[in-house]
This record gives C-alpha cells, structure tokens and sequence, in this order.
C-alpha cells in the first residue's frame, strides 16, 4: 500500500473517486450507527443481572458489624466494601471513603469543597485570583467540564505513550504555586488507552508543588478493566508511592463500579491519606448521613472478593475485546500502509484514540455523521473542547453490536480516507 502523500495529484484524484464511490454507497444505506458513547453494551449489563438476586426480601441486610443497612448511618461505607474496592484499587480499606453512585460526583466535590473551603486549611480557592489545573491532552471530557465549570484555567500538557509530558509537569508544579492540581487517567487512559510508566508514576510521586494545596487528581476508572487475561498494563499504585517519596497527602485517588456492575448504580469511592480524609469527612458529615449502604451491600455480597471481580471483568473482556480487534484490525489493514492516521493498541479500558493528520478531525467526523455514523465530537477530549491541532477522534467500540460495528469501521475507515486526500490534494494546490 502507497502512502497517500508519496502519490501524484492524478493517483490521489483516482483514488478519491474509488473512495467517494464507496462512501456513496454508505450514504445511500440509510445507517444510523454509534461509535460515541464509553457505555457499556446491554451483553455486559446483563452479567451483572445477578445482583438483582442477591437481596431478596428475606435477606439479612446487616453487615459484618452488625449494621443494619437499611437504616440511616456510617458515613464512610461498610467495611466490606472498604476492603472489596480497597483490594480493587490496590489500598488499605482505612484509606478509602465509600461514596455514592458516581466517582465524576465525588472529583465534582472534591473541587468544589476547595473552592470554597480550602484543602487542610489553606486559602480557599475562590478567594486566590488564579487557579490552574494541568490537563494531559487528550483526555476525559467530563474532567475538564467540572474545572471549567468552577472557572479554573486549564493548561494542557501533551500525552506521550509513557504518560503526561513530565518534564512539562515538574517545571510548571514547581515553578506556578498557582497550579492546584492535575487531572489524570492513569491506566487504559480515556481515550488514548495508555497506561501511564514506571517511570512517569515515580515522577509523578516526586513532584514538588510550589503549592501546599497542589493534589494529583488520579482517576482509576479502568483500573481492572483488562481486555485479556494474560497480557495486561500495570500500573504502580501512586499512594504507597507518594507515601515512599515523602508526598504522602499529594494525590487523590477515584474509582467506581460504574462499567464494572451497572453504570450509574455502581458504588464510588476516594482514596487518600488520613490527613486528607479527615479534611474531607469535616465537610461530608454535613452533606450527608450516609450513602447507599444497601447497594454496597449487594455488590459485596455479588462479587464475594477481589477474585470476584476479576473473573467478571474477565467476562466484560469476552465481550469488548472482539470489539477492539475488530477495529484495530480494519486499521491496520486499511490505514496503516496509507500513513494518514495513528493509534495505540490498548490492552484495556473503553477507547481506542485515532490521530487523523493535522486539520482532518472536525471533517471526518462530520463525513461520517452524514453517513449515519456518529462519532464523539471532535474536540471532545480537550480543554474547551479546543483540539489545537484538530486531529483527534475517539472511538468507542463498546456499545455497538459486532455487527453494527463491522459496518460503522468501514465507514469511518472511509471517511478517514476521503478526508486525507482532500487535505493532500488542497495542499497541492
Ligand atoms: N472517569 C473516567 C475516566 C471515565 O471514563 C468515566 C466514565 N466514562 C468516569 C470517570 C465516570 O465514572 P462514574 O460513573 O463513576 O461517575
């Protein structure tokens, strides 16, 4: 296969009518397909369907402690849980704080409890004139919202395979005691799917924040979502590490249960230091009396252990990996010899993170919504949904049949490759 940019004006213009040819065809075939959403299939819905059975109406609801779960109290969570989430994010159960349904809910808080309350005693930030968050690029949306959100100023940091840029993220942490924190993803990254290094982890733990308040806002929303059993990412765990490195308060650690159990019925918690969960219980105790202690029940009792969850993440990755191969192979196949896109090939998470060439993002996407194929928009994973380079396109292979699947990369595939040559052929110009 020729790369596209080594063909003369005429090859690409008789190329382009192939293509064109084909993405007619699409058109025509009235598809109405989608590759946008990280939400899981109704297939890995249904192996959770278990938990429904696991508290009957003649169930004892008390816990370990004796706690009846049905009744107000224990604001932290149940112990059990403490320990199921504990082992699933690598942590003592003593540093963890059981919340409710939504990790996205608890980063919100945890922003805005230090806007206007501080972190362990320092000034609040909405009474500093600037506050900046670092945001490796590209990255989850929904983070960047909520520091938009509070009008805090994003500066975005590149992402290389290793992780973050870190000699960026060690000269600005130094230097700018403005810079409260840092979002990150750390394993099978949203979207890029990398795993964050040895190395990286190690750098990270070692920073030396010109702010007291500075906290790494450490997202393991796929920290055991592997798509294979033997060849999986590992990530060092950051809170041991910190602890190691003399950082001990420096990092906040979320997960949940969302694309574990069901999406927005999971369990979410924190992970932090004493000193960090003391600061943040002073506000939760006014918040609330206590979550959901009967769904941390039910996935207690569902999941039993840590094994639990891992043999049924093991199910999930039956489910998701044909879906990853089938994309990465079409690809390869089709890309790759061409040199008109890049991607990494995770070994986990929920996406897989194309790089079309500089200017073509917005146009691909819109190419295959008009051939009924819908797409995260471009822009999406940046700070103010700004791709500097507009070349970044998410793909989320999860929720799709295989089959709708087939068709949807074929689509794209296509509209990636019109796109190109418009771009080559306009640069002959
Ligand atoms: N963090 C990341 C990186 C995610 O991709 C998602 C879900 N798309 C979330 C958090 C949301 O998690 P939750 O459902 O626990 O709020």
């Amino acid at each position: 296969m020729e790369p596209y940019a080594s063909m003369s004006k005429e090859e690409l213009l008789e190329e382009r009518k192939k293509v064109k040819a084909v993405y007619k065809e699409y058109q025509n075939s009235e598809l109405h397909l989608d590759m946008s959403r990280g939400k899981p299939s109704t297939a890995q819905l249904d192996l959770s369907m278990g938990m429904m059975d696991v508290l009957s109406s003649d169930a004892d609801l008390r816990c370990e402690d004796g706690t009846d779960c049905r009744n107000y109290g224990v604001l932290d969570g149940i112990h059990e849980a403490k320990v199921l989430l504990g082992d699933m994010i690598e942590c003592n159960p003593d540093n963890i704080i059981i919340y409710g349904n939504s990790s996205l809910n608890v980063m919100y808080d945890t922003i805005s409890r230090s806007m206007t309350h501080g972190v362990m005693g320092s000034t609040p930030w909405c009474k500093l004139d600037k506050v900046k968050f670092l945001c490796p690029v590209p990255g989850y949306d929904r983070h960047f919202a909520i520091t938009e959100h509070f009008g805090i100023e994003m500066i975005n940091i590149p992402m290389h395979s290793t992780g973050p840029d870190m000699d960026m993220v060690e000269q600005l942490v130094s230097s700018d005691a403005s810079i409260k924190g840092i979002w990150c993803t750390p394993k099978y990254s949203n979207p890029t799917g990398i795993t964050y290094s040895d190395e990286t982890v190690r750098r990270f733990a070692r920073l030396k924040p010109a702010a007291p308040d500075f906290r790494i806002y450490w997202d393991n929303a796929y920290g055991v979502h592997h798509l294979y059993d033997m060849d999986q990412d590992n990530l060092i765990e950051i809170l041991a590490e910190c602890k190691r490195a003399g950082n001990p308060d420096m990092v906040y650690k979320f997960a949940s249960t969302s694309k574990i159990s069901f999406p927005g019925s999971g369990v979410a918690c924190i992970a932090t230091s004493l000193n960090n969960l003391e600061d943040i219980k002073k506000q939760l105790k006014v918040q609330t009396i206590g979550h959901d202690k009967v769904n941390e029940l039910r996935h207690v009792r569902f999941f039993q252990d840590i094994h639990g969850i891992y043999e049924h993440m093991m199910k999930h990755a039956d489910i998701m990996r044909p879906k990853f191969e089938l994309i990465l192979n079409r690809l390869d196949e089709e890309i790759t010899g061409l040199e008109i896109g890049k991607w990494y090939t995770p070994k986990g998470g929920y996406f897989i993170c194309f790089e079309a060439l500089e200017g073509c993002a917005k146009k691909i996407v819109s190419r295959c919504k008009k051939a009924g194929v819908q797409m995260t928009p471009a822009g999406a994973p940046f700070p103010y949904g700004k791709d500097p380079h507009d070349s970044v396109i998410r793909i989320a292979p999860s929720y799709p049949s295989m089959e709708d699947l087939r068709m949807a990369v074929e689509v794209f595939i296509v509209c990636v490759k019109l796109v190109s040559i418009d771009k080559l052929l306009e640069e002959m110009e």
